[in-house]
């Protein structure tokens, strides 16, 4: 069973294609369970989301392709919600959606995966800054609120490498990530950006498995072709690790299926 529930849209300013077309292109892919997680609302970094007001259009858009596509793929609804503290918002943590995908993109604001602020690594100790970044994914999992872990290493994609072992660093983060019930998704986006490995690295994913942390897949497409992109590399990536399931969700709850 092939599952890809990372996905965006036209909606959120930085990405091209339509909905439509993503569907078909992962029909293509032989993807079988297709989803949506577009950038949720919030008021800040406005210019790369959609809008409080294109909740509805998005949700009614996805629904109606669902239904449209039904025999030939099954599609799920999410959003992307960014963990930051001041600026999540009730009317996207409750909305009515398969699942909520809880990433950090902001550490104090600083947008440190947009290469346009790369400069915010210069004259900063790297170990200090991955700590804080792994301590808000351990507030995010905390908040008891997301249903998966997006690109949990993502730091890593500039090749800004910790040196201190980045087990030590992620683990309470992993801890609180197992309590929360959370999955953690193998994105294939970092196939594409300088560090050329999905997220999460090899060390990351054997502390999951060790922990029975449940994992799912995402694409993170921002156009047509990269719908289900180096697909076959992750789901092998998974397996090496010893992983044989993944999930998905419906309302919120969870599905395991055989990988
Ligand atoms: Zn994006
Ligand atoms: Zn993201």
């Amino acid at each position: 069973m092939r599952v890809d529930l990372h996905n965006h849209t036209p909606l959120c300013n930085h990405a091209t294609g339509r909905p439509r077309e993503y569907i078909i292109k992962a029909i293509e892919e032989g993807i079988d369970i297709y989803g949506f997680s577009d950038h949720a609302p919030m008021d800040f970094d406005k210019k790369y989301r959609m809008s409080f007001d294109a909740m509805k259009s998005y949700e009614d858009e996805i629904l109606s392709l669902k239904n449209e596509f039904q025999d030939r793929v099954d599609i799920r609804l999410g959003y992307e919600v960014d963990y930051l503290k001041g600026h999540m918002f009730e009317k996207v943590l409750s909305a009515k959606v398969d699942y909520l995908i809880g990433s950090v993109h902001f550490l104090d604001n600083w947008g440190f995966d947009n290469p346009e602020y790369i400069k915010g690594y210069e004259g900063r100790d790297i170990d200090t800054i991955w700590q804080e970044y792994f301590n808000a994914v351990e507030q995010m999992a905390k908040m008891g609120r997301f249903n998966i872990v997006g690109h949990i290493d993502l730091m890593k994609v500039f090749n800004f490498l910790p040196k201190k072992d980045i087990r030590l660093i992620a683990k309470n983060a992993i801890k609180e990530i197992k309590k929360a019930g959370m999955s953690v998704e193998i994105n294939a986006a970092g196939y594409r950006k300088p560090v050329k490995e999905q997220y999460p690295s090899k060390y990351i994913l054997e502390v999951c498995y060790e922990a029975n942390i449940p994992i799912t897949f995402g694409s993170d497409a921002h156009s047509i072709e990269q719908v289900g992109l180096n697909y076959t590399r992750a789901l092998e990536f998974a397996k090496s690790i010893g992983y044989s399931n993944c999930v998905s969700y419906i309302n919120k709850e969870m599905q395991l299926h055989k990988i």
